[in-house]
């Protein structure tokens, strides 16, 4: 047997060809499950046929159950951060403004994303242990400044959750004409999001997070009146023009040559989610969220977030406990989980626990047993 050692201690052994790597219980990419993973082998189809039509049909259906839309739903061989971009292009006009809820390292990004690409825009910067409110946006929204909204479903970097609903109740009543886009990447097909009665125009997530599919794709569903805007927007570009996107939707296609391995992946990940059944998804991510929330304050933890914005799909705990975040994470790395140690700012004081996608509560009792081997290991 040969092994090598990775320069964070990593023990990957391989045996004839084959790999073992740490269990992922990081807030993405997430862990992959056999299933999903020979979906990924399956033969290749050319882009432009009938079975390849057959096939996109079947995702963008199966995901708009997920969405509970009519929507369209567009498929993207690129990250998420791709769909930031993307959003704003086919929305900005001359004399659009952007307003940007920022609560969070990913809120924060995409604001820079309105930054660089050269468009007018501010930011409201709440708290990072807060969700997004609709007094919030409520007094800047009413200056008539802005047309569009733009804000972060579940922050990643925290765990933090907004609540979509009183934010749609307040932009159906107040500001209709106000395009809304949410960043759900680590809360889509892991939380229910009713896209159509929220009445969200643009939602997008990337497929390494509660989709439980590896990176490199992303998916989003777009409003009529986004797609009816975008066709008097000049100068997007190409990549990103959602004209483009439209014109090949009409023959299940896309734009350009896609990952169709994740097509694949997406396909067996939908019919995973019918045989479990929407409901029981939802309910699962928020029984892991329970089970996590409870373990940590069995062990004198806190968690970073407010009480009344914790998220289904990651708990971020504050390391109160003062526990040694790097020993534990080589032990565990040792026993085969990956371990989050904290985002950006917050690496170190804080660290996270994602229960999402292919995460079940077996899984996270396993892990969180294994966890507790190390704490008693490390004498805490
Ligand atoms: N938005 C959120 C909330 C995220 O958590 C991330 C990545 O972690 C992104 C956007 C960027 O996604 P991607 O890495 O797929 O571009």
């Amino acid at each position: 047997m040969d092994y090598i050692i990775a320069s964070d201690f990593t023990l990957l052994l391989i045996f004839k060809g084959f790999m073992a790597y740490p269990k992922l219980f990081i807030p993405g990419p997430t862990h992959v499950s056999e299933d999903i993973l020979n979906a990924f082998s399956t033969y290749q189809v050319g882009h432009r046929t009938p079975e390849f039509s057959e096939l996109t049909q079947t995702v963008i259906t199966g995901i708009q159950k997920v969405l509970y839309t009519q929507n369209k739903v567009f498929l993207a061989s690129h990250a998420a951060t791709g769909l930031w971009e993307l959003g704003l292009r086919n929305t900005y006009k001359p004399n659009s403004k952007i307003l940007f809820a920022v609560n969070g390292a990913f809120s924060s990004k995409w604001s820079t994303v309105g930054d660089k690409c050269g468009f007018k825009y501010s930011t409201i910067d709440k708290s990072w242990e807060t969700g997004i409110h609709p007094e919030d946006i409520d007094d800047q929204l009413s200056t008539g400044d802005y047309d569009i909204f733009c804000m972060v479903h579940n922050e990643t970097s925290t765990g933090v959750l907004s609540d979509l609903e009183p934010i749609s109740k307040l932009l159906k009543n107040k500001y209709p004409n106000v395009i809304w886009m949410v960043d759900a990447v680590s809360s889509m097909a892991g939380v229910k999001i009713e896209v159509d009665k929220l009445g969200i125009d643009f939602i997008f997530a990337s497929t390494q997070k509660a989709w439980g599919l590896p990176a490199g794709f992303a998916v989003c569903s777009v409003s009529d009146r986004i797609l009816d805007r975008s066709k008097n927007i000049k100068n997007k570009g190409y990549f990103f023009d959602l004209e483009v996107y439209d014109k090949y939707y009409e023959k299940w296609q896309t734009p350009v040559t896609p990952s169709i391995p994740h097509l694949f992946g997406l396909k067996a990940t939908i019919e995973k989610i019918e045989n479990e059944g929407l409901e029981n998804r939802w309910e699962r991510h928020i029984e892991c969220g329970k089970y996590t929330r409870e373990w940590a304050i069995n062990h004198g933890q806190q968690f970073f977030p407010e009480k009344s914005c914790l998220s289904p799909t990651i708990t971020c705990i504050q390391n109160d406990q003062k526990w040694d975040i790097n020993a534990i994470n080589d032990k565990l790395l040792g026993k085969g989980y990956r371990m989050d140690r904290g985002y950006g700012k917050l690496r170190g004081q804080t660290f996270r626990i994602a229960h999402m996608g292919n995460v079940y509560l077996d899984d996270l009792k396993d892990y969180l047993a294994q966890f507790d081997n190390v704490l008693t290991e490390l004498n805490y």
